[in-house]
């Protein structure tokens, strides 16, 4: 890791995303996608991607005999294959519209879903040997800036260091609800044997599925944790495994996803990043017979974080007391040192009389961290201001994103048949015995349980099942999680419950309604204000909706709709299929008390219709004076 300062340089992958990602972004798009695919039922729906290219070997052409990064390549390579873009359906989309920018989109996948995506090339693609820290705060950046106009982001990186910067992003983003998922290649996409194809086809249809909101890495069809990756081969489409961790999908004939596994950040904090990484930081490995004048000079200033990868299960040289003491000082000087094992697969522990000596000295204990992992995490926890010592280690032990398994959190009871009276009499019923066959019960009965329990506010019953091993992240028969549940009836300690436990809010139910549209469209305010502090945001609702919604409201006369919508940060602005506004309406059918709400929150009295009437223009027609003396005192 570089030990500049991190600074932002325009040399390098930092160019800001260019103008014609616009037209993807365009609201009306969902009309346009809806009108034009014959293919397209009512259950189709569409996700957006944005991928963010930054090189590595997927982009890369011989060039006198080596691979070398290519510039505006990628886009290019990716138009030319069918498996990666459907041009015939672009077309159609461009026929549309033709000010569109340049949309790809996946063949029509299961479920009926097209993926659409937008491609971003940095400017300079990288070798991912050249990949900096200045490098990741762009990435970091873009994915800030573009966060609510994409369901999920898909980065093309070199595999040299794919996995310090899946780790580096994996902290850098705070809060994260969307998936990031990384890929690359061993082969360049245009040749014949390439892995490239399968590589991005796979990442983009995990992002396009499933809402995994971690930072991940997908490689030879499976997708792993972003800080628990570690590249073992150069010279197999196996390049990436995750010894400490079992992959988080897997993409057979099926695909498989473990959702008990998936990490998820338990805050009602929006998403944010983070992008201060202290580059004092360095990996100090090991080995018999190493000198204390090495151990001395890399321990010293401005080393500030130290990796130290150590045998076994993190033991040292006991009987050197000159490493220990040299530890021990740089320790007391404040300088972080964090245990990690050599060995591909384990955990720290104090089990030997060598591991001690090393806690002993100050060594902070790793747990299962893995180098790439640790590496960004001691340059994530010095990185943030103001912490004192005693935070910094308690954050260096604590599971911050899934980058080390921590056991006392994970240890639940698991569904036994003493346990709840309701399965015992299903499993009584059912004529069960075995712990197997009790376990595929409550499986497939804990998510009913849990939507239940949500939608009549009980908060303990929800505690219980969770404490059962029940996931509260999964959902009923109509694709409704708790949270959708608990978000349309109101419950705020529960929604709170869940928010706090990792529920995404952007799950889609089998409508395309989110928890937060559910809580706009029954009006339940602190709820409403809870999901938007934690990054709710309208998702496929195009402004024309939400505009003929807003009529709707104002046609029944009510102010509370409108101020649902308000609370969720509506355009009151914004019209309908046929030009109307919700003051339009408000106007023509004389409902006051709406017409003094919606000029209050901005909504223009000369905004013309299809017709080309304005409000004012019917309020005057109609000669209402109460209405024009209200639109007179408000100008
Ligand atoms: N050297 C290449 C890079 O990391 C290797 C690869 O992409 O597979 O960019």
């Amino acid at each position: 890791m570089s030990c500049r300062p991190i600074r932002r340089c325009s040399s390098d992958i930092s160019m800001k995303l260019n103008p014609s990602l616009q037209p993807l972004l365009d609201p009306k798009l969902s009309d346009k996608l809806r009108k034009i695919s014959s293919q397209d039922s009512v259950e189709s729906s569409e996700s957006r991607i944005l991928v963010m290219f930054t090189g590595g070997t997927l982009g890369m052409a011989r060039v006198d005999g080596v691979y070398t990064p290519q510039k505006d390549y990628f886009s290019q390579a990716v138009r030319r294959n069918p498996n990666l873009h459907d041009k015939e359906y672009a077309n159609k989309l461009k026929e549309y519209d033709e000010a569109l920018g340049e949309t790809f989109v996946l063949p029509l996948c299961s479920h009926n879903r097209r993926i659409l995506y937008c491609i971003f090339e940095y400017p300079e693609p990288k070798d991912s040997c050249n990949i900096s820290i200045e490098d990741w705060r762009t990435l970091a950046e873009d994915i800030k800036e573009n966060y609510e106009k994409f369901d999920g982001f898909v980065i093309i990186h070199g595999t040299d260091t794919m996995a310090y910067t899946s780790s580096a992003l994996s902290f850098m983003c705070e809060n994260l609800g969307k998936p990031v998922i990384f890929t690359g290649s061993q082969v360049p996409l245009e040749e014949i044997r390439s892995d490239g194809r399968e590589n991005l086809l796979g990442a983009l249809y995990l992002a396009g599925h499933y809402v995994i909101p971690e930072v991940s890495l997908f490689f030879d069809k499976k997708l792993f944790r972003g800080n628990r990756v570690t590249k073992l081969v150069n010279n197999q489409f196996d390049a990436f495994d995750s010894p400490n961790l079992d992959p988080l999908a897997r993409m057979e004939v099926d695909v498989i996803v473990d959702w008990d596994s998936i990490f998820r950040s338990k805050s009602t904090e929006k998403f944010t990043v983070h992008t201060h990484l202290n580059c004092n930081v360095g990996l100090l490995r090991l080995f018999p017979g190493i000198t204390v004048q090495t151990v001395r000079s890399f321990l010293q200033h401005p080393m500030q974080g130290v990796v130290l990868q150590t045998y076994g299960a993190g033991n040292g040289p006991s009987d050197r007391k000159d490493l220990m003491t040299e530890f021990k000082e740089a320790a007391d000087r404040g300088v972080l040192i964090l245990n990690c094992t050599q060995c591909i697969k384990g955990v720290v522990s104090n089990s030997y009389e060598t591991g001690k000596a090393l806690m002993d000295a100050g060594v902070i204990p790793g747990a299962d961290i893995n180098p790439e992992a640790a590496l960004a995490k001691l340059g994530y926890v010095l990185g943030k201001p103001g912490l004192t010592r005693q935070q910094q280690l308690e954050m260096l032990q604590s599971n911050l994103r899934g980058e080390i398994r921590v056991f006392a959190e994970e240890e639940v009871k698991k569904f036994s048949l003493e346990d709840s009276k309701f399965i015992q009499a299903i499993v009584q019923t059912l004529n069960i015995s075995n712990s197997r066959e009790v376990k595929s019960v409550s499986t497939a009965l804990l998510p009913l349980l849990m939507c239940a329990s949500a939608k009549n506010g009980d908060l303990n019953s929800l505690k219980y099942y969770k404490s059962m091993g029940g996931n509260l992240s999964l959902c009923d028969y109509d694709q409704r999680s708790p949270l959708h549940l608990a978000a349309a009836e109101g419950h705020i300690d529960v929604v709170r419950y869940l928010l706090e436990n990792g529920t995404s809010i952007y799950d889609r139910d089998r409508y395309g309604n989110t928890p937060f549209m559910e809580s706009i469209r029954c009006r339940h305010f602190e709820v409403i204000k809870l999901i938007k502090k934690t990054g709710g945001h309208f998702i496929r609702e195009t402004t024309k909706e939400l505009a003929s919604l807003l009529c709707s409201a104002v046609e029944l006369g009510d102010v509370a709709g409108l101020e649902a919508f308000a609370l969720a940060e509506v355009d009151f602005k914004c019209s309908d299929y046929t030009g109307r506004t919700a003051l339009h309406v408000a106007v023509t059918l004389k409902k006051i008390e709406c017409i003094e709400y919606l000029i209050e929150r901005g909504a223009d009295i000369k905004a013309k219709d299809g017709n080309g009437h304005s409000p004012l223009s019917l309020a005057v027609a109609a000669d209402n004076k109460q209405i024009l003396e209200l639109f007179e005192a408000y100008q």
